[in-house]
């Protein structure tokens, strides 16, 4: 293993837009050891006040709609504006297979190579949560490297929409024409948190049907009630081959920005998101001292099997561990 930097030279190398040093320093916050967390966590304090000016968005849609392609073509055009961007990914498949659906070093090469543009993998983890957090403290490591869009990618199947929309300013959900809502498996939920919709691949022959797809999903946005703040949702179309419609899709954002700053509700979320990570955090910490108590793993198959053979109820099971823990 390379050998740490001090807490120091990872700040310092952060703070200059050192992008080796930022990759350390994000291995070092995937790093499960003691002595790394420690060193992370004074890293993340001493950061943090460089941190927070840029736009985060989030980008969801069902695999095969076009995500890594998009994200490389709209990355080009806004580093060809001069803007410097960072696109994370948060992989659920990663946690269970090893796998991932998205993971692989081939996407977005041309994007790898611009010097405006810093791509990193989907951290793996046991679980979302902790994906989640490892993914919201590089977040903040890349806008204190000078990264002033930070994109972070996930695929539509499930979970970690909410978990994605739960630490961005906007979210953008990218939706295939001529495939049922059913087909893309895209659950109403999810079209709920979306601040836009783009249909993908509008182009050649499908021109046509991206267009009646738009119609059919300004629509079926009109029937569902209207955001708190007041904004409602458009619904675009996007070619990433032609590199169509990135122009609008950033100025959809861009006035986004602008409306929520107005009216406050850039800020409130925010500060919503902070309460929800410390939250968060909280309940992976108590998680993990529960399960790694000592008295717990002693007793935890053998009170497992008593559930399992229904001599006690669940909540029983889970009691009697409780007691084990927080009396011992
Ligand atoms: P992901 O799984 O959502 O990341 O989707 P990909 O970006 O890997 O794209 C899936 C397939 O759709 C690939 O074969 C792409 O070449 C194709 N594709 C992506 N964007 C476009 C587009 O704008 N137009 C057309 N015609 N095909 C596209």
């Amino acid at each position: 293993m390379q050998k740490r930097l001090t807490a120091e030279e990872y700040i310092a190398g952060i703070i200059s837009g050192n992008r080796i040093i930022l990759s350390r320093a994000i291995t070092l916050i995937e790093s499960q050891l003691e002595n790394d967390r420690t060193i992370a966590q004074k890293v993340l304090e001493k950061i943090l006040p460089y941190t927070g000016k840029g736009i985060r968005i989030g980008i969801t849609g069902v695999p095969g709609v076009g995500k890594s392609t998009f994200i490389e073509a709209f990355g080009k055009y806004l580093t060809a504006i001069n803007k410097k961007i960072a696109v994370l990914a948060i992989d659920p498949s990663s946690q269970r297979t090893k796998g991932s659906i998205m993971g692989d070093k081939t996407r977005m090469e041309e994007l790898a190579h611009d010097d405006s543009a810093y791509i990193r993998p989907s951290p793996s983890g046991n679980t979302l949560g902790g994906v989640a957090n490892k993914t919201r403290e590089t977040m903040l490591l890349c806008e204190a490297a000078g990264f002033e869009v930070v994109i972070i990618e996930t695929v539509g199947v499930g979970q970690s929409e909410t978990v994605v929309k739960g630490m961005v300013d906007f979210f953008l959900l990218l939706m295939l024409s001529g495939a049922g809502d059913e087909l893309q498996g895209i659950k109403r939920g999810i079209m709920e948190m979306a601040d836009a919709i783009s249909i993908t691949k509008a182009d050649g022959d499908n021109c046509k049907n991206a267009k009646n797809a738009r119609m059919e999903y300004i629509h079926a946005l009109h029937l569902f009630p209207p955001f708190l703040n007041n904004w409602y949702p458009p619904v675009l179309t996007c070619s990433a081959l032609e590199k169509k419609g990135l122009f609008e899709i950033w100025q959809v954002i861009i006035s986004f920005e602008n409306q929520m700053k107005k009216n406050g509700y850039w800020k409130k979320n925010r500060q919503e998101q902070s309460l929800n990570w410390m939250h968060d955090y909280i309940k992976q910490y108590l998680e993990l001292q529960f399960f790694s108590d000592k008295n717990v793993k002693e007793n935890f198959k053998s009170i497992s099997d008593q559930v399992l053979s229904e001599m006690i109820l669940p909540i029983q099971g889970a009691n009697l561990l409780l007691e084990k823990h927080f009396t011992s």
